[in-house]
């Protein structure tokens, strides 16, 4: 089997400030390459910004500012998530403006028109530019967008270029059949087949450049403009230095079994129109794409800055720290269902889990052994943990949280049934030995934290090393 494992978010478009969807995306994408990297892995981990389109050349303008100083902020803002969530490293960073990107959204555009792909017509369309998609009349409620039911559905007229989407209708579903796990979960699986079952539209790939100027130049013809997707898309492999680096090219993408995370209203275009693009370019398809729910406010009402509604990711991690905001998202909000998220519900499993929870389990176990062992714990540096890792390959980080939370349960009622604090005062050496034996465990415990509460991981660590209590608790009692 292959040791390279290549993973992406979705490149969230730069007219806001980063929200809580994105962040529980990306914060899974790292679980994800922090436990593959512990499996003695080569990750490739790319994310990035979306920074083309009209929607944002309108915005800068509304906002009295030059669009390429506009998107620079905003691309800041979202770099700054990587200290916030605590991302790895070497997190490659992409944004569509990139030089080398623009160049190779234009190769794999003139790709595809070689390949017969690509051609110019004239069309009336209706459009939502919130989604960047067209939409057939079935698919507005009273004239809108169900999504964005803000927005205003825009009328089109005029001559553009196409990509040949009803000629994949077949292909594509000779792929999803010899790719049973292409998508996951199974139910947006359903959902994209009977959406290419019933047929597939071209769908128009360019604009003006009199109309939208701010985007990749079309190869060979300066009137025009790419529309969205053959630019944005191509940016999961033009990170890997396509179509020049074929080496790392190859590595990752060709043999690495790429995943693609993504938010549901995404499926259409990363499980349809992409791997279309991806046959229509001779290029091999993606192993994975992952969709994520939506994280609703209360009352399951979709959480976005237009509704003025959103939790802002600065605010949670400033009161309760980094690692609270990733066992929230990891644990507490389903894989793939829409999931509420309230600020009362964040507090409570805090209190629960965490202060009451992995912090507290840590001070107790580690006072005892502090007061009552003369040196540290000798640890093994290895352990056999496929039964923890295999919820990771079914991208069900939930259970892997629950598998480490039952662990916490379960040295709980050690400590509860053996008393091992009095049992020193009657018979010190077996005493000693049970509290031994629960630092082991402990241990155990915050390797299986690792990748999804790295700093936890390493604080549990250092207490462990120098047999010493937290000198404050890991999780202050909100
Ligand atoms: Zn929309």
């Amino acid at each position: 089997m292959s040791k390279n494992f290549y993973i992406t978010t979705t490149l969230p478009y730069v007219n806001n400030d980063p929200h809580i969807g994105f962040a529980m995306e990306i914060v899974r994408a790292d679980a994800i390459t922090r436990a593959k990297k512990l499996q003695g892995f080569e990750v490739f981990f790319n994310t990035g910004t979306d920074e083309h389109g009209q929607k944002l050349l309108t915005d800068a303008t509304n906002a009295g500012k030059d669009v390429k100083a506009y998107v620079d902020e905003y691309a800041a803002k979202f770099k700054g998530l990587k200290e916030l969530l605590n991302i790895v490293d070497d997190v490659h960073f992409i944004r569509t403006t990139d030089e080398h990107h623009v160049k190779a959204a234009q190769k794999f555009w003139e790709i595809c028109n070689a390949n017969g792909y690509i051609y110019k017509k004239n069309y009336q369309s209706k459009y939502c530019v919130g989604c960047e998609l067209e939409k057939t009349d079935s698919e507005l409620v009273d004239g809108k967008c169900p999504i964005h039911p803000n927005k205003e559905i825009e009328l089109r007229d005029e001559e553009n270029y196409f990509f040949k989407f009803s000629a994949f209708g077949d292909k594509l579903l000779k792929l999803y059949e010899e790719n049973p796990s292409l998508v996951i979960p199974d139910f947006r699986f359903n959902e994209i087949k009977s959406f290419v079952k019933n047929g597939l539209e071209d769908f128009s790939i360019s604009r003006l450049k009199s109309k939208m100027s701010w985007g990749v130049p079309v190869p060979g013809d300066d009137d025009h403009i790419m529309y969205v997707w053959f630019d944005a898309l191509v940016n999961y492999i033009s990170t890997l230095g396509w179509p020049e680096d074929t080496a790392n090219f190859e590595k990752f993408w060709a043999e690495g079994a790429p995943v693609q995370y993504c938010g549901k209203d995404n499926l259409r275009q990363q499980s349809a129109m992409w791997q279309a693009m991806l046959i229509a370019a001779g290029l091999p398809p993606t192993k994975n794409i992952i969709i994520n729910g939506f994280i609703t406010g209360d009352g399951g009402i979709k959480m976005s800055k237009s509704l003025g509604n959103a939790v802002n990711p600065y605010d949670l991690v400033a009161e309760y720290g980094t690692d609270a905001l990733r066992y929230f998202v990891l644990r507490e909000l389903s894989p793939f269902e829409d999931s509420p998220f309230t600020p009362e519900r964040f507090k409570e499993t805090y209190n629960a889990n965490l202060a009451n929870g992995i912090g507290n389990l840590t001070s107790r176990i580690m006072k005892m052994a502090q007061d009552n062992l003369s040196e540290s714990v000798e640890l093994s540096e290895w352990e056999d943990m496929t039964e923890y890792y295999k919820f990771f390959e079914t991208f069900e980080i939930n259970k892997a949280m629950d598998y480490i939370w039952a662990k916490i349960a379960e040295l709980d009622t050690i400590i509860q049934q053996s008393e091992p604090f009095k049992l020193v005062k009657t018979d010190k050496e077996k005493g000693v030995e049970v509290i031994k034996s629960l630092v082991v465990k402990l241990y155990s415990i915050r390797r299986m934290l690792t990748p999804v509460m790295p700093e936890t991981s390493a604080k549990i660590k250092e207490c462990i090393k120098a047999n010493k209590s937290p000198e404050a608790p890991i999780f202050l009692r909100k």
